[in-house]
């Protein structure tokens, strides 16, 4: 029998790959534009850092960490979303020690055992970019532009800023207790897993799909209105520090984000292309999280950006796949081992080449090359080959001109440097 992929494990083929390759090096060049470095983590980690980390009582934690038992006995967890992780590994290695303020991004998978469709997979992947080691307002406002900045680079459109406070330490257990009193009255609209979130972790109750549910939260207080005055003022200053970058923004006052660990600022980026999944990125602050995994005090703000979403939203007409800049089609054993000898030349300068490699007729290669998109053939012939020179053919206007062969290196860079300054220009 075929084995075939597991569910909610995609392949990312050749012909999308472009697209993500480019959303990976305008991410590496936005954020280390703002001061932020890659950092590389593991995908497996202890278990206890995500429970203790996202929170026990989370959807994550709950239901939808790959975690198992290795041959040591311990229990380990596929990581399920990156920030814990970084966090762990500013603390492992002190990074605080050379600067306390650490700009951090990573790219890579995330798993997570959702119940896979369109745009929620089990392996999917994420840009996050944290700031460890500053609570400034300021910092919140520079990480959601770094972030609308990126999104444009890419280029997104119909993009929405939702914004949001969830208050601190000090004043959400009185908003809990109060949304708790409240849903309590209606728990006999709930479903069975938020009759369980009421008691464990009821701010989870907005995050709940079923109607019935929705009905329960719609008139519910909000956590904007409970928060203190030290919230409410971090909060002024982040709208303060957004209208003054000119970003415009929406106040959501029903967005709580899924992890426990988020406080203050919250925020989200949606799209109105994607149907009903139409989070493209999701963030905030989380001033407690170092607490719960190493005991310091470490404030925090980031985002995760999810790929599969945003690749999703990249403009169709685009090319992101890197065609061949040349096909040489050359025939007969001594011409194919000049070709040879030229590619090469080519290939170190950074040009993308390609030939046929069965001995094909000439009217064969040129289909070949089509089908490669090649933006120029090189027809290397016998007779040509004899004289020194080479017939050049531009496949998209078809004209062709005949070069020396002793010139080919430099002709071939000079009109692939005009192709690629054109497609950076559209
Ligand atoms: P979160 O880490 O849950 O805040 O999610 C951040 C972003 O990751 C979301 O806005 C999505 O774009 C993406 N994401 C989260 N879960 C999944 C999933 N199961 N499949 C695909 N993308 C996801």
């Amino acid at each position: 029998m075929e084995i075939k992929a597991i569910r909610g494990f995609n392949d990312i083929l050749p012909d999308e790959v472009g697209k993500w390759q480019f959303v990976e090096e305008v991410a590496r060049e936005v954020f280390e534009g703002f001061g932020f470095s890659e950092i590389r983590i593991p995908i497996l980690e202890r278990t206890e850092l995500f429970s203790r980390g996202i929170g026990e009582a989370t959807d994550i934690v709950e239901k939808e960490m790959y975690t198992f038992t290795d041959k040591s006995g311990n229990s380990l967890t596929l990581r399920p979303e990156a920030t814990a992780s970084m966090a762990r590994a500013y603390l492992e290695h002190q990074i605080y020690s050379f600067d306390p303020v650490a700009k951090l991004y990573c790219i890579g998978p995330m798993f997570r055992y959702e119940r896979p469709q369109k745009g929620r997979y089990r392996q999917f992947y994420q840009i996050d970019a944290e700031v460890f080691g500053v609570g400034n307002p300021m910092v919140d406002a520079e990480v959601i532009l770094m972030l609308i900045h990126f999104l444009k680079r890419v280029g997104l459109e119909k993009l929405e800023l939702q914004i949001n406070s969830l208050g601190c330490r000090d004043c959400r257990p009185l908003y809990r207790g109060e949304l708790k009193k409240f849903l309590t009255e209606k728990s006999f609209q709930l479903c069975e897993d938020c009759q369980r979130r009421l008691h464990t972790n009821p701010l989870r109750i907005f995050d709940c799909k079923v109607e019935t549910c929705k009905e329960a939260i719609a008139d519910a207080p909000q956590v904007i209105n409970f928060i203190c005055n030290e919230c409410q003022g971090h909060f002024n200053q982040v709208k303060g520090y957004l209208e003054a970058a000119g970003l415009g923004y929406v106040l959501n006052p029903r967005m709580v984000r899924g992890l426990d660990y988020y406080t203050r600022t919250a925020f989200e980026v949606v799209s109105y292309q994607l149907g009903s999944q139409n989070a493209v990125t999701g963030g905030g602050r989380y001033d407690n999280l170092f607490q719960e995994i190493g005991g310091l005090d470490i404030p925090g703000i980031g985002f995760a950006i999810g790929m599969e979403r945003l690749v999703s939203l990249l403009p169709k007409d685009k090319a992101f796949v890197r065609y061949p800049h040349l096909f040489i089609a050359a025939m007969g054993e001594e011409t194919i081992k000049e070709a040879y000898r030229i590619i090469n030349q080519l290939h170190l300068q950074g040009i993308r080449v390609e030939l046929d490699y069965e001995g094909k007729s000439l009217k064969s290669q040129m289909r070949r090359a089509d089908k490669l998109k090649a933006q120029y053939v090189l027809i290397l012939g016998r007779e040509e080959l004899k004289r020194g020179k080479a017939i050049l053919r531009n496949m998209e206007s078809k004209l062709q001109e005949e070069i020396p062969i002793s010139d080919i290196l430099n002709v071939v860079r000079e009109k692939v440097k005009g192709v690629e300054q054109g497609n950076r220009d559209c």
